[in-house]
């Protein structure tokens, strides 16, 4: 356990982020870390990962500059590294909600909760709680109680919440995701559109976690994260598995892509409903004809028929 990963955020002004971008990347490499950072006007959001030093070094030089003196870093102890390699992105927006008119969460954000204030609105029947992340993200674990938005992405979240609008006005609403950067601007964007009491649980899952007093109690499941881990614990107390098998409802925490590179989406299958399936989420996948799964594992024209045939007759039955 030698090495760490760090992930963090911060809204503060940026004002070249093409600049700042090539500057922080070779500054990066020069320590040795490898991780993802975005780099937008409004701010920083990244992950990288390093050996104690060397992100230690990172943190020290991050806090040395004025930008980014109040930055929190999570920090995980880690075996190697959770990334191939180095990247640092310009965009236009940390998190990708597409709002047309966008929230400075400098100036509008929902209250700030720690996590044993946040346990406690998870346990009042007057508080909906909702998990601001993808569903795939929500699939792996959750709070327990916790509102699922029908949603597949994180962007669809203020449609989704446009549409259902009556059920949140006049209630307590909570949001949480998983570094805490999403809601900054999600529940900033709540309190615009007039539900009136807003919090958001501060440092995300990540820090709920680490918390001595929580100790992750009330998370069910794995969190989702999105480095070569895919995955983590949260829940030191009483763990249960809320995952279920894409296929069969299994209980399963193993996270694969579809097989079929235009769909890519992330579902959960045990090895052998993955192979069954040809890798594939639906039969259309499966059938696909750049189906990465048979690539990969040189699956013959006959084999993959008659897996074909038989995703067909079982789903027939
Ligand atoms: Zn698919």
């Amino acid at each position: 356990m030698d090495y760490q990963v760090l992930l963090y955020y911060n809204y503060t002004p940026i004002e070249d982020p093409e600049e700042f971008a090539k500057e922080h990347l070779a500054f990066c490499k020069e320590l040795g870390l490898k991780g993802r950072i975005l780099v937008a006007k409004e701010g920083i959001n990244g992950t990288v990962s390093g050996t104690v030093d060397a992100t230690n070094a990172y943190m020290d030089h991050m806090h040395a500059d004025r930008r980014f003196q109040d930055t929190y870093f999570k920090v995980d102890k880690a075996q190697g590294h959770a990334f191939k390699k180095m990247h640092v992105r310009p965009r236009e927006e940390l998190v990708a909600l597409h709002l047309d008119d966008d929230v400075d969460p400098n100036e509008l954000t929902g209250k700030y909760l720690e996590p044993s204030e946040f346990k406690e609105a998870l346990q009042d029947e007057d508080t909906i709680v909702i998990d601001a992340r993808n569903d795939y993200e929500y699939d792996l674990g959750h709070f327990r109680g916790a509102v699922r938005p029908d949603i597949r992405t994180f962007r669809e979240l203020p449609q989704w919440i446009q549409d259902n609008k009556e059920k949140f006005m006049d209630k307590k609403v909570v949001t949480y995701c998983t570094g805490g950067i999403r809601c900054e601007k999600f529940s900033g964007w709540l309190l615009r559109e007039g539900v009136k009491d807003v919090g958001q649980l501060h440092g995300g899952i990540a820090t709920y976690g680490k918390d001595p007093n929580t100790r992750g109690e009330l998370w069910d499941g794995k969190m989702y994260v999105f480095d070569e881990r895919i995955s983590v614990e949260i829940n030191d107390v009483d763990k249960h598995v809320v995952g279920k098998d894409w296929f069969d409802g299994t209980p399963c925490e193993r996270y694969v892509n579809c097989a079929n590179p235009a769909c890519n989406r992330q579902i959960l299958a045990s090895e052998e409903n993955q192979a069954k399936h040809l890798g594939g989420c639906c039969y259309e996948c499966a059938a696909s004809e750049d189906n990465l799964y048979v690539k990969r594992h040189q699956i013959s024209a006959e084999e993959r028929d008659a897996r074909l045939a038989q995703i067909k007759e079982e789903a027939a039955v």
